[in-house]
């Protein structure tokens, strides 16, 4: 594994003149686009350019007005004190009829300038009336050239705590939350956030001082980032990278800081942690955070650096909202603050696109991952003029296999391979935080291409070429050889960038002639993996066969881990959590150090799982039984003990399931004894939880996902025995009541099954199987009834029919007070 390239930052907390702006001359960006920037237009016509007739070094900004209105340049970064003191300034310079401004409204502060040939500075003092993230605007209005340079916030001068409250402790009482005088947007917010938690924890509010304004008294500073005596951590920062943490309850002062922003973050919230506080879902009531009188703060230092690199993954994200049960995206912002809380630097809700977790938590890992192939090298802008870049099936050129599905594209084809390498080089320039690129063949079942070249490079024996596009071969060796081609030339630029790709499908197994290239990162998909048995436990054919794969690849390249839940029946309870425990731990031990597995389930179905997870790919070495209690307690509080034996009850039956073995997707586990005990347990906390509404809805969660899972049997089971038709009806009605009760949103998926009113009448026809018809069919009315007269019923063409479902009414369905015929139509 190559070493970790890690910036570090300038330590220079405490002098009163550090500029407070990232990037405050806009050295650093690409094109027309500078770091930490935003651009924005209100009205007009405008340009946002990056000049290079610059005050100093080599870019400057510019906003050029073709008609008048409202442009800026812009950062909401800033995070400033209310009280203190500060001095803006800007170089600025107009062409034309520009009415320019910098402009700082939480600090009552307009600089404004007009036609202005030489670069002049601009400048104000200020006072802002509120401690917290500001907006920076650079603004043109009017038409004409408006150009910025160096500008420079900084603190002139601090004032004290005032008189405040303090919170009792052990030790000395913690008087001050301390920032530094520059603070970054990270610390200025974790700062806020310390505030508003540590309020709600013991209801003391703290004050926010900066550094040079922090008082040496008897109680204790909460000092966050830079605040910290960085001098006195350097060998402990030399350790931990780039994510790594340090945090120090010292007598004096609590220390947490990182090497980056998001080092930062991270030790902020194991401070949190430490106090018992849980972001345990993205929800409504996913904040758990303990009410104490005093705080008990152990003399502790921890020095910690993930053991996971990449604590990645893709989640599931359209739910249906009751009461209505509309479908719709959940909160992206709320997935984000439960990910970054929880150290998942890379979750996302689909590939490629990442989800960005902005400034104030310090960023993410960023990559370009998923079945990118076609992303690369779209067929709808390529095929037309260049088929060859696509498979060659049976003679024939193609970008769609027969089921509508893509392809893949010739990888034997030079050109291919160079636009491939080209548009990842472009895209490491313009994300040069980024850490991997992946170029991952579109999934199955998928055409390989079948030209001479392309065979040319298999080894595999016996590949019968015509089952091309029905199952799985063995393709790896051509695939390598086509990565590393790739890999090569992207290195001469990026060296120190990963290529990826999945050995999945038919390019799990491993390679025999071409071998992946020192740039090149194997990701390993692991859809086979048996949860009822250690991953080391060599009697589980399963879990033998996923450990020797892991150990083959692993002599050849660095391995990602691409790991799957039930995708089946995300809702049922991911009782997998124990399981977890020996996995990652395991694939550590064998040098894994990137995960993205897919989070098929939910925070209905999973939320020890997910929470249990998170903390394992921050730190293998978890105590789990003290990370369940844990949980627990700070999670279902009074009914902790009952929901705990709910949860180990669930993992054991994982444990004892009938089946031979356990994969994701497998619900013979939950046996009726299993269920029934499950209930019982549910039952004995929702007597615990009183009247507490929050606690009732957590209780209601588990609760309703249980009932799904036996949703999920009785469906199956309803085939063959229509008498339990009643039942599943029943069952049916109590979940939705739940959902509805407690206004809980479920997946899409669960709610297809939930919502699916129309049955075969199986019982009245003794079991015998109906065609399933789809709820959409075509409609048109017929309020002259002439259909039968003019033979509707023998049309081929179905122009001026409209889609209509056959569970609601017509007056639903944009007929409004409609009586009388109306003719149906369906292909089938
Ligand atoms: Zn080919
Ligand atoms: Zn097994």
């Amino acid at each position: 594994m190559r070493a970790l390239v890690i910036t570090l930052l300038c330590w220079c907390a405490g002098t009163a003149s550090a500029n407070i702006l990232e990037n405050p001359s806009f050295e650093v960006g690409s094109g027309n686009s500078a770091a930490g920037w935003d651009t924005d237009i209100r009205s007009g016509r405008y340009e946002f350019l990056v000049d290079p007739n610059a005050h100093s070094g080599r870019r400057c900004v510019a906003i050029q007005g073709t008609e008048a209105g409202v442009a800026r340049w812009y950062t909401t970064d800033p995070f400033l004190i209310a009280g203190n003191r500060y001095r803006l300034s800007c170089w600025v310079r107009g062409d034309g009829p520009v009415d320019g401004r910098v402009w700082l409204p939480g600090g009552g502060v307009t600089l404004s300038f007009g036609h202005e040939p030489q670069w002049k500075r601009v400048e104000a003092e200020f006072s802002p009336q509120n401690t917290g993230r500001h907006g920076l605007y650079l603004q043109c209005q009017g038409t004409g050239t408006a150009y910025f340079d160096d500008v420079e916030l900084t603190l002139v001068e601090a004032k004290p705590a005032l008189g405040s409250g303090a919170i009792p402790t052990n030790g000395a009482p913690l008087t001050q939350i301390v920032v530094p005088d520059d603070a970054n947007a990270a610390e200025g917010y974790l700062a806020i956030e310390a505030r508003r938690i540590l309020k709600e924890i013991t209801g003391v509010e703290l004050p926010v001082v900066a550094h040079s304004a922090a008082t040496e008294g008897p109680g204790r500073s909460l000092c966050i980032g830079r605040a910290a005596d960085v001098r006195r951590y350097a060998r402990d920062l030399a350790k931990v990278g780039e994510e790594g943490i340090v945090l120090d309850i010292g007598p004096k002062a609590i220390a947490c800081l990182g090497n980056t922003p998001r080092g930062t973050f991270y030790a902020v919230h194991e401070f949190f942690h430490l106090l018992g506080c849980r972001w345990y879902m993205p929800w409504e009531g996913g904040e758990c955070l303990p009410r104490r009188q005093k705080l008990a703060l152990p003399r502790r230092k921890i020095v910690h650096k993930p053991s996971f690199i990449l604590r990645g993954g893709k989640t599931i994200q359209v739910y249906h909202y009751p009461p209505a049960m509309t479908p719709e995206h959940v909160d992206t912002e709320r997935w984000v603050d439960w990910a970054a809380r929880n150290r998942m630097n890379g979750l996302r809700a689909g590939y490629p696109q990442m989800w960005r977790y902005g400034s104030i938590r310090g960023g993410e890992y960023h990559e370009f991952a998923g079945h990118t192939l076609y992303a690369v090298l779209p067929p709808d802008r390529f095929f037309a003029t260049h088929p060859e870049f696509y498979t060659l099936v049976k003679g024939e050129r193609t970008a769609t296999h027969s089921s509508g599905r893509p392809s893949q594209v010739c990888i034997a084809n030079e050109e291919v391979i160079r636009r491939i390498a080209d548009h990842i080089i472009e895209w490491f320039d313009s994300h040069p935080t980024a850490g991997r690129f992946g170029v991952c063949a579109e999934d199955e079942p998928s055409y390989w291409c079948e030209c001479a070249q392309c065979k040319a490079l298999d080894t595999a024996p016996g590949i019968d070429w015509s089952k091309n596009g029905e199952g799985v071969f063995d393709l790896t060796d051509r695939w390598i050889w086509f990565i590393n081609r790739i890999a090569e030339r992207v290195a001469q630029k990026h060296p120190d960038k990963w290529i990826h790709t999945f050995a999945y499908g038919s390019t799990r197994e491993v390679p025999r002639k071409y071998f992946p290239h020192e740039n090149v990162m194997i990701e390993l998909t692991w859809w086979d993996r048996c949860f009822k048995h250690r991953s080391t436990d060599r009697k589980c054919e399963i879990n033998r066969k996923g450990m020797e794969r892991l150990a083959a690849w692993s002599k050849l390249a660095p391995i990602a881990v691409y790991g799957y839940l039930d995708f089946h029946q995300q809702e049922t309870p991911q009782s997998f959590a124990l399981s977890d425990a020996e996995f990652y731990p395991e694939i550590h031990r064998r040098g894994v150090r990137y995960v993205s597995d897919e989070w098929d389930a939910t925070f209905l179905s999973a939320p020890l799982l997910f929470n249990l997870r998170a903390r394992l790919l921050w730190d293998v070495k978890t105590d789990v039984k003290r990370y369940i209690d844990e949980f627990c307690q700070a999670v279902y509080g009074p009914a902790a003990a009952p929901v705990k034996a709910y949860f180990l009850g669930l993992e054991r039956a994982v444990a004892q399931a009938p089946s031979e073995h356990v994969s994701f997707n497998n619900l013979e586990r939950f046996t009726p004894a299993v269920v029934k005990q499950a209930h019982a347990h549910l039952d004995a906390a929702d007597r615990l939880a009183g009247d507490d509404a929050t606690l009732r809805t957590r209780l209601a969660r588990l609760r309703l996902s249980l009932k799904y899972a036996e949703v999920c049997l009785l469906a199956k089971r309803v085939e063959k025995e229509p008498a339990l038709y009643a039942d599943l009806t029943r069952l049916k009605r109590e979940v939705d009541g739940l959902v509805k009760q407690h206004n809980i949103p479920i997946l899409i998926m669960a709610y297809n099954l939930l919502d699916m009113k129309y049955q075969p009448p199986v019982a009245a026809l003794a079991g015998r199987r109906l065609l399933q018809l789809p709820e959409q069919w075509l409609f048109r009315p017929d309020p002259n009834d002439a259909g039968e007269g003019e033979r509707w019923f023998a049309q081929t063409s179905f122009a001026d029919w409209k889609p209509i479902s056959i569970h609601s009414p017509w007056e639903e369905q944009g007929y409004p007070g409609m009586d009388g015929d109306g003719w149906y139509a369906l292909k089938v």
